[in-house]
């Protein structure tokens, strides 16, 4: 199902990356690949060995208007910036269901802020029939940390975001695993609290780009010889909600749907 705005799905991630790794996606995997990330590959870089994507909660288009040179500072990393839909309604556990399968909610079956362990095939399983070695570092009781448990995977539950990235950091450097999810939550938290481009927030939304940025060149660095993909994915957008005065999502507009993905794809040294 497309958007009216015919823009590709935030569901693309899971064909994307199945694409790229060589991996068969899972079953209920219905978006294509984007054409913009997988394009600019030759055949002969493919399979991709490794992988890291950093999934920031809320990080929408909504603070590409407000904070783009902020923002700006994660292209070098991942200079391929991809406009997305996020599915609806755009609320976390939703979101990510349908990141990490390929498919809409109708499909998965979160259609609201539940979190619920995911039954059905996803990008997880597709990796580990593929022998893939994955790990998920996110904050303790996050949707990530749940819906996508029961699976053969390394789960990392940290009590906060900064507890994230020295994880992720110490996993990375481990290189026991293909590939690696890092979820972080505080610019969401925060939003709920205050609104969106509260000065707590855009602290937030800073300290994301710099966890971002140490993640992501340290995947750089310890996989610079192999061919690896480095994701930029957040889940949806944000609005000030008028009643309440507070930031919120979950609506069928701009500001909650519009987010960006970005990557960045290293072939590694050529031999
Ligand atoms: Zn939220």
């Amino acid at each position: 199902m497309k958007s009216p705005l015919h823009q590709d799905s935030i569901a693309s991630l899971t064909p994307s990356i199945c694409h790229l790794l060589g991996v068969k996606p899972p079953e209920n995997s219905a978006e294509p690949a984007l054409n913009m990330v997988i394009s600019t590959l030759e055949k002969k870089n493919l399979p991709l060995q490794k992988c890291l994507i950093v999934a920031q909660d809320a990080i929408g288009a909504h603070l590409w208007k407000s904070h783009e040179s902020e923002l700006n500072k994660l292209l070098p990393l991942v200079p391929l910036r991809v406009p997305l839909q996020a599915v609806f309604p755009p609320v976390t556990p939703v979101c990510f269901a349908s990141i990490f399968t390929g498919a809409q909610p109708d499909v998965h079956g979160i259609h609201s802020y539940t979190r619920p362990v995911l039954e059905c095939d996803t990008l997880f399983d597709a990796l580990v029939r593929a022998d893939k070695k994955v790990a998920i570092v996110s904050v303790k009781n996050s949707s990530i940390d749940i819906i996508f448990r029961n699976r053969d995977l390394a789960y990392f539950s940290e009590d906060d975001d900064q507890a994230v990235t020295k994880r992720t950091l110490d996993v990375i450097q481990g290189d026991e695993y293909d590939v690696i999810v890092a979820y972080q939550a505080n610019y969401d938290d925060n939003l709920h609290r205050t609104e969106p481009f509260s000065p707590i927030c855009i602290a937030a939304l800073v300290q994301h780009i710099q966890d971002f940025r140490k993640m992501a060149e340290a995947a750089n660095l310890r996989w610079k010889d192999k061919g690896h993909v480095v994701a930029f994915a957040p889940d949806h957008g944000a609005h000030i909600n008028p009643s309440t005065g507070k930031g919120d999502h979950g609506l069928d507009i701009r500001e909650d749907m519009d987010v960006f993905h970005c990557y960045g794809i290293f072939t590694g040294e050529q031999e």
